[in-house]
């Protein structure tokens, strides 16, 4: 069972595919994780980004700047090369195929989870909010870690962020063609949360009588 969760930055994504994976008991991969460890190796190592894509260590994964908004910048640039995607690949498929912890199957967020990475996924959500409500949900989550960032240049970032991600050649952020759209602007938590169950659970039950 392998469900995807692709969305722009912030719109709740990981939150969603967190809690998911615990209500399904899957495996969870916060496949950002990896694009914001390698720009993290890359900057402490000096490495080729597709080098550090290829060495990463539980170290490079634990970084205690792998949320801060430098990263967050510098993870959407190296994103952008296909030899660091093509690094990344493998682990992720294998991750989705092969669940660790003898799961029956794992939840990925990312961008091009439903596209390129598991385009064979049960089910695939595209989440999205409006900009304003993401600017402000990453504000309060970087003010909660002391990053002093007004709200301003937080939802300039986010823009920028989104438009790099959405205009690259290589597995740009889009919605799968068979993806459900979860539009969180108005919705808390909870809601979002039981509208993205129910999306899950009917493609369990789906499976099942298939
Ligand atoms: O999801 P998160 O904001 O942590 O991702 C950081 C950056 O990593 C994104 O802005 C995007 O450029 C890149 N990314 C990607 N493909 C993914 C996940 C993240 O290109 N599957």
């Amino acid at each position: 069972m392998i469900v995807a969760i692709d969305g722009p930055a912030a719109a709740g994504k990981g939150t969603l595919a967190r809690r998911l994976a615990a209500a399904f008991e899957l495996a969870y991969l916060d496949t950002g994780s990896l694009y914001r460890a390698t720009a993290c190796r890359h900057a402490r190592t000096g490495e080729a980004p597709a080098v550090a894509a290829k060495r990463l260590s539980d170290a490079d994964r634990d970084d205690p700047d792998l949320r801060s908004e430098a990263i967050s910048r510098l993870a959407s640039k190296v994103s952008a090369e296909p030899a660091v995607r093509q690094a990344l690949l493998d682990y992720q498929r294998d991750f989705a195929h092969r669940p660790p912890d003898g799961k029956a199957g794992a939840v990925l967020d990312g961008r091009d989870i439903g596209t390129v990475v598991c385009p064979d996924a049960d089910v695939k959500l595209f989440v999205t909010a409006s900009l304003e409500t993401r600017a402000g949900r990453r504000h309060a989550e970087l003010a909660g870690r002391d990053e002093a960032v007004t709200l301003d240049q937080v939802r300039a970032d986010l823009a920028r962020r989104d438009a790099d991600d959405a205009s690259r050649a290589t597995a740009p952020l889009k919605p799968a063609d068979d993806a459900h759209l979860l539009d969180t602007s108005d919705l808390d938590i909870e809601p979002a949360f039981d509208a993205a169950r129910a999306i899950v659970a009917a493609a369990i039950a789906a499976r099942a009588s298939s």
